[in-house]
């Protein structure tokens, strides 16, 4: 029996791609025939494996609609390994980056990037503990700025974009999509370069999806690897090295059952019933459950919330998994409660997170 899983990542994937890749596990079919092999022990340079990656850039990039000067790579390090390979890849010469701060991953970003650069923080949400966006009026960018860098939905705080900032100068936008990517629909025209690791709303951990527009490739930094040069990378159809072959059909497995939901448009429907239900749920509750960010401000995906009594999130953690909902300790940088609303958590889970929460406050409050 599967549990309602709302963990922040590695987090729920959904059954039937899980029960596909079972059935395949053993003898991968290939054009309706046996191949005898798994497709996690075949060359990803043979016919069978190239079919393979092509088709899942392909329904990426139909599910994202990547515009044709885009280019789609799969990459590894995960988004920490990104924090790094942004700037080797995009400085491009320059000597500094802007960078958003609204939040842990947006620190983290940071931290990385003083290594290559000089990372300018352009705003920040630090004053009020990180419970908002800074609106872009409130931005103090810098015109010889590299790029200028987010994090669209900040995973441990709970705070995400529900606008995409405008571009008015010749300095790409790059956002850490890590958890809100195929969440949502948005226009990938809007930026330079996107960036996830997929252990949220794509697969398995080990595979990072990066797209970037061919305009910004061409001027990585001479020390950067060759298997994290995005250049190199996208000169080689992401085939410079082994990519994380298994993963990778994970993730292909994912968006074909995105594509049959409706593709992002589908989900973002779900995701916005599911998130609205939880946080009704937290607001009504008569202060016990209690939800600090500014209410335009707040995640779809990752709803961190603290029960009023602080001795009562322990028995909740423990009651709530006994009752089969799973993954819901909050991120030991701020404590509390969290639950992450990924695209595979159903909505019929949520329904019975907010049954327990209502229950719970009736019994403890
Ligand atoms: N960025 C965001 C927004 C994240 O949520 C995470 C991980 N939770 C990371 C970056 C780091 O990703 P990884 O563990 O794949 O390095």
């Amino acid at each position: 029996m599967r549990i309602h899983n709302f963990s922040a990542g590695p987090s729920a994937l959904p059954a039937e791609v899980l029960e596909q890749a079972q059935a395949e596990l053993l003898d991968f079919p290939f054009n309706g025939k046996s191949t005898g092999m798994s497709v996690m022990e075949i060359s990803h340079r043979g016919k069978v494996y190239m079919a393979v990656a092509a088709e899942v850039e392909r329904d990426l990039r139909e599910l994202l609609a990547v515009p044709a000067n885009y280019k789609v790579l799969f990459l590894q390090g995960g988004g920490k390994g990104e924090f790094s390979l942004i700037p080797l890849n995009l400085l491009r010469g320059k000597t500094s980056a802007d960078y958003v701060d609204t939040g842990h991953w947006s620190v983290g970003a940071v931290q990385e990037a003083r290594k290559y650069c000089t990372p300018n923080v352009i705003a920040s949400s630090k004053d009020r503990d990180y419970v908002y966006v800074p609106p872009q009026a409130a931005w103090q960018p810098n015109a010889d700025a590299a790029y200028r860098h987010i994090c669209s939905n900040e995973t441990i705080h709970g705070v995400e974009y529900q606008w995409t900032p405008q571009v008015d100068d010749d300095v790409p936008l790059v956002s850490d999509m890590s958890s809100n990517i195929l969440s949502r629909v948005f226009d990938l025209s809007k930026f330079g370069c996107i960036y996830a690791g997929a252990q949220k709303n794509i697969g398995p951990s080990g595979v990072t999806v990066l797209i970037v527009r061919e305009d910004l490739l061409g001027k990585p930094h001479p020390f950067t690897p060759s298997v994290f040069d995005y250049t190199q990378q996208a000169a080689n159809e992401w085939m410079l090295n082994t990519p994380p072959t298994f993963g990778v059909y994970l993730a292909g497995l994912t968006f074909k059952w995105l594509k049959a939901r409706g593709g992002v448009a589908g989900v973002e429907k779900i995701n916005i019933e599911k998130s609205r239900l939880l946080y009704d749920c937290i607001d009504g509750s008569g202060g016990f459950y209690r939800n600090g960010v500014d209410k335009a401000d707040r995640s779809r995906m990752n709803v961190p919330f603290f029960i009023r009594d602080d001795a009562l999130h322990a028995a909740f953690v423990a009651e709530a998994d006994a009752a089969g909902l799973a993954g819901l300790k909050g991120h030991r940088a701020i404590g509390g409660i969290r639950a992450s609303l990924y695209n595979a958590v159903s909505l019929a889970a949520v329904q019975a997170l907010v049954d327990f929460m209502n229950d719970f406050a009736r019994r403890r409050g």
